[in-house]
């Protein structure tokens, strides 16, 4: 693989501030963000079939199924080849997607390096999102049964993507209480790390 090229996952619980975090690393090494939820996102915004059939799911606080998001993914990182790496956001959430990740970039003789791991409280997570709702317009940020729904869905399906990658000694916690520059600079140290 080549030698500046870094791949990470960015994980941890609904509102745990990945995106924000994504932006912050994206601008400091110069990697592509993708995440699926703005994927999605910008989908259901043009009504497309892909996000007409993504909102049934997003609305409820479940997972769109993993051969329509996978699809997807590939999609995007097929036509992004000239990057110098990758940072997914919101994308492994299933085994299932992880592996299908693994396979995606061993094609291109690619690797996750990191998978980084917000960790914070389920109560700050739902402050945070149902404060995020106020402008977001999303409407799964605005119901408090939805939110805990997507926490539930996390503690289920997703959390064990961790533990996939710990097994090959990728998976790092990072506290993710605290200021968002506070935050950054734990990151940083992770990814000096690698
Ligand atoms: P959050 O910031 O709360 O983690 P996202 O913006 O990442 O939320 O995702 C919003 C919703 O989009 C999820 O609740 C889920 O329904 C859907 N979604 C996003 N990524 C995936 C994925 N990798 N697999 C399945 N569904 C996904």
């Amino acid at each position: 693989r080549a030698i500046h090229m870094i791949n990470l996952i960015l994980f941890g619980p609904p509102g745990s501030g990945k995106g924000t975090q994504a932006i912050k690393l994206v601008e400091k090494y110069n990697l592509l963000h993708i995440s699926t939820g703005d994927l999605f996102r910008y989908e259901m915004g043009n009504n497309t079939p892909l996000g007409l059939e993504a909102k049934s799911y997003i609305e409820k606080g479940q997972l769109v199924p993993d051969s329509v998001t996978i699809g997807m993914l590939k999609n995007k990182v097929d036509s992004n080849p000239d990057v110098s790496g990758y940072i997914f956001d919101g994308f492994p959430r299933t085994i299932n997607q992880a592996e299908a990740l693994d396979s995606l970039l061993a094609e291109k003789k690619l690797v996750i390096d990191k998978l980084l791991s917000l960790k914070v409280e389920d109560d700050e997570i739902v402050k945070r999102i149902l404060h995020r709702g106020k402008t977001s317009g999303r409407a799964d940020d605005n119901d408090a049964s939805i939110i805990q729904n997507r926490i539930n869905v996390y503690k289920q399906e997703t959390s064990p993507v961790f533990d996939y990658y710990a097994k090959a000694g990728k998976s790092v916690l990072v506290e993710g209480m605290g200021d968002i520059d506070e935050i950054f600079e734990r990151l940083n140290a992770e990814v000096h790390a690698i």
